[in-house]
């Protein structure tokens, strides 16, 4: 009984493993977007999709190593950029959902190394960061369903 009572803990870890797995085994459709979803979708996207065009501005700052307007451009117009990324992330499927909040904080690591390249005015780093930026939004666009 002793032996019993000192096992007991792990069979029912065991046990919960096994529902769990196979609660997550059991074939479920796989998840889409239902249209209404899709709409949901597509008005998040909206501003995310402006903020890609806006990635033209801010490089015409690069370009002409003005790095006051490069700074302010990343805290002002794209400041917001964040919070949407987010926003639409979270309503993907979970999938996409991991891969875009990855892309997501890529991103942002990618906007701090690239102010702090701006604050130095050592354009080949500025340069190389807006670029990853740029094509890691990218790749975080291709993951929004079509309407
Ligand atoms: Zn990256």
């Amino acid at each position: 009984m002793a032996i019993f009572r000192s096992i007991l803990p792990l069979i029912l870890v065991l046990v919960t493993t096994l529902l769990v797995s196979c609660g997550g085994a059991v074939a479920k459709a796989p998840p889409t977007y239902t249209p209404a979803k899709l709409q949901v979708i597509q008005a998040y996207a909206i501003p995310v999709k402006e903020a890609k065009e806006k990635f033209s501005t801010l490089q015409n700052f690069i370009e002409n190593e003005d790095w006051v307007d490069t700074r302010s451009f990343i805290h002002g117009p794209l400041g917001g950029l964040r919070k949407e990324m987010s926003t639409l992330s979270r309503s993907l499927l979970p999938d996409d959902q991991k891969q875009a909040e990855q892309l997501s904080k890529e991103i942002f690591a990618h906007f701090e190394k690239l102010d702090a390249a701006a604050q130095e005015q050592d354009l080949g780093a500025v340069v190389g960061q807006f670029k990853a930026a740029s094509k890691d939004l990218d790749s975080f666009l291709d993951l929004i369903p079509a309407a």
